[in-house]
């Protein structure tokens, strides 16, 4: 674990301390004092929630005071790079004013400590508590990719034409030790505000590729595997090498690995075209996803040689309902046949939809008609298609 318990009286940091990193309290407290004239003044209390020796962390200073446990104290620490890189992050304005804080802080303390006064009580802000709690939440995740807390489903696609199982889209999931499970959209988006979506991205790879080699090995065929990568992982140099040299390693045939792409995170036409032409060279497919949601890319779609256009679920819940959502679909399933690319059409939940789909000659349905997203062991527990 990366928890860190004191027992009670021991201290935490010194004054005079090189600042190494900052602590988030998860259970008992925290005495901060401070030594004037020979006698040691309380300058706060802290307890469940509040963070400790981020100060000496955010200015790279010498530690002012020292901490100490009081009863049985367990902390989460906080890494200083990820202090840094959050203020690195950061708006240069509210950096400024962020120092400005801590000189104003470091000065008062100073005059306290002439002074003599008794500690004082300087609650947190609204947007300084919302920051801590994504920072713990931040700091879970990290816990819970350590811990392997994170888990794949594994959502099935079909071919519309045979009706068989052709592969499995991997979609993350956390289960939250408190909060119960946390949808990927809310994690994601976490994860991507720092780096630390690569790891979680890495996770991903290799539990997916090492989903299809157990199914290729209880004998489900070669199902192909599709995994989403995020804009802030594109631009991560070296990921497409990374993720071929995992799927290697889980002797996983390139051509049955896709990336998808999500439409409303293509901003960079250049990046997405050299990452596509990369992918290419190695034989792994790429796949625009949430087709039709984003920004109209249809302008720049004949630049982007994408292998798969997989239409949003916006387009597919009316399209039995309403001719004109049918007419879409109709035209993008066109559009994918005169560019050559692969038709996937989410959030089919009906068989009228399936039908449709059917008839207007799309390639994959996927949905919850098809199949939820389930874990690779309850996949296994089937029996063999
Ligand atoms: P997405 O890639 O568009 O994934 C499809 C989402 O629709 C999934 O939600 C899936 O469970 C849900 N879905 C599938 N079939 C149906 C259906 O018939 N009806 C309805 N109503 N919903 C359906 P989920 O798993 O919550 O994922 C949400 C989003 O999180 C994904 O959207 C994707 O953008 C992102 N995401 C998931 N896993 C990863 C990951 O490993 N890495 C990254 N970067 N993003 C991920
Ligand atoms: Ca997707
Ligand atoms: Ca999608
Ligand atoms: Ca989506």
């Amino acid at each position: 674990t990366l928890r860190t318990t004191l027992t009670p009286g021991q201290v935490l940091f010194r004054e005079g301390d090189p600042p190494d990193c900052a602590y988030l309290i998860e259970s008992g407290g925290i005495e901060v004092k401070a030594r004037q004239r020979g006698k040691d003044v309380v300058l706060s209390l802290l307890g469940p929630g509040d963070l400790v020796g981020e100060m000496a962390v955010i200015d790279d200073s010498p530690r002012t005071a020292t901490a100490t446990a009081i009863g049985e104290a367990v902390l989460f620490p906080i890494d200083r790079s990820q202090i840094a890189e959050r203020l690195a992050a950061t708006d240069p304005i509210v950096r400024s004013l962020l120092e400005g804080q801590l000189k104003r802080y470091r000065g008062a303390l100073a005059a306290l400590q002439g002074q003599g006064v008794e500690a004082p009580t300087a609650p947190m802000t609204t947007s300084e508590r919302l920051g801590v709690s994504k920072i713990r939440l931040e700091s879970q995740l990290r816990e819970a990719l350590a811990a392997r807390g994170l888990e794949l489903g594994l959502q099935p696609l079909m071919d519309v034409d045979s009706g068989r199982i052709a592969g499995y889209e991997a979609l993350v999931r956390w289960h939250h030790p408190e909060r119960g499970p946390i949808s990927p959209a809310e994690f994601v988006a976490l994860a991507e505000e720092t780096s630390l979506i690569v790891p979680v991205g890495e996770y991903v790879m290799d539990a997916a590729c090492e989903s299809v080699a157990r199914l290729v090995e209880a004998g489900h065929g070669q199902p192909f595997v599709a995994v989403n990568v995020s804009a802030r992982q594109l631009s991560h140099p070296g990921l497409v090498e990374r993720i071929v040299a995992r799927a290697d390693a889980a002797r996983l045939p390139r051509g049955t690995l896709k990336l998808e792409i999500t439409e409303s995170q293509v901003l960079d036409y250049d990046l997405v075209g050299e990452v596509i032409a990369l992918c290419h060279a190695h034989g792994i497919k790429v796949a625009l996803d949430d087709f039709g949601t984003g920004y109209s890319h249809l302008a720049h779609l004949h630049r982007l040689d994408f292998d798969v256009l997989k239409v949003d679920q916006a387009f597919s819940r009316n399209m039995v309902a309403d001719p004109r959502a049918m007419a879409v679909v109709e035209a993008i399933v066109q559009l994918g046949r005169a560019l050559q690319a692969e038709i996937v059409v989410e959030g089919v939940e009906t068989r009228p939809q399936l039908e449709a789909l059917r008839r207007l000659g799309c390639h994959y349905a996927q949905g919850y008609l098809i199949g939820r997203p389930r874990t690779l062991a309850q996949i296994l527990a089937d029996p063999v298609p």
